[in-house]
């Protein structure tokens, strides 16, 4: 009896410095492998090597390194494009991601109250816009949809219009080329307050409510200031993203911009 249990302490022993052992070999391989960006969960293998030019030339963190490279921002603009088939609430369209001429909304539907004719959105966007809309009106506000839904022939014409205007490096600091548009998507509201243009949103009292309030409805000011460099477009005080209340509050709250949290949370 004595001898089993002597055996069974000595058996636990040599477990036990087996496992110490083997967290130690962990340990010392990863302090070899000196890969601080392997902890974070949207880190990808095969952009190491962006990842470390990046941070190299970059006075940013490791986390923000993983997050510009996954983005796109080590090329340009325009560079490595990749097409997005189907719609999804949470779909990103930016410089580097992009919709067909063929790309077809679901439940796109007209805007009834406070926009201009002939106003199309994505159905759940358009309820939320309209809640809002009329929540700024009890407080004597007016907020009118300018510009919504669009279709690729119509991007395409107001691009190359911009084009002719102001040439190619100008224009593509305010217009999407076709395809890049967030407006394709229904899910994007330009804004106005009737009274003054589009141009003037960020001077308007419904722009200080927006600033307050739009995350509580679902939508993000999808351009901001000083994120020019992530968004690929100058600041756009009137442009809204509907991404849903639960999102849109992280945002808010982080002063991130919709790049940055769909590569955090929702690129696969
Ligand atoms: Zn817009």
């Amino acid at each position: 009896m004595k001898k089993g249990i002597y055996i069974l302490s000595g058996l636990v022993i040599i477990f036990s410095i087996l496992c110490l052992i083997k967290d130690k070999r962990k340990e010392n391989e990863v302090i070899k492998n000196n890969n601080p960006y392997e902890i974070f969960s949207f880190y990808k293998e095969e952009n190491l090597n962006r990842y470390e030019k990046y941070f190299n030339n970059n006075n940013l963190s490791y986390k923000d390194t993983i997050l510009r490279v996954n983005i796109g921002l080590d090329n340009s603009f325009y560079t490595n494009t990749k097409e997005i088939i189907n719609f999804d609430k949470l779909m990103l369209v930016n410089k580097y991601n992009y919709v067909s001429e063929s790309f077809k909304v679901p439940n796109l539907v007209e805007v009834s109250e406070f926009a201009k004719d002939n106003m199309y959105l994505e159905k759940e966007c358009m309820t939320s816009f309209i809640k809002m809309a009329r929540d700024a009106s009890i407080n004597g506000l007016n907020l009118r949809a300018i510009s919504t839904y669009r279709t690729y022939e119509y991007q395409e014409n107001l691009y190359n219009n911009y084009l002719k205007s102001d040439g190619l490096e100008k224009a593509d600091t305010y217009s999407a080329r076709p395809g890049f548009s967030e407006h394709h998507t229904g899910l994007a509201i330009d804004l106005d307050n009737i009274k003054t243009s589009y141009m003037n949103f960020e001077n308007t009292k419904e722009f200080t409510w927006m600033k307050e309030n739009a995350y509580k409805y679902g939508f993000i000011l999808r351009y901001p200031k000083d994120k020019e460099n992530i968004t690929g477009y100058m600041y756009e005080a009137w442009h809204y993203r509907y991404v849903g209340t639960r999102i849109a509050t992280y945002i808010h709250e982080n002063n991130i911009t919709y790049e940055e949290y769909y590569y955090e949370f929702l690129d696969k």
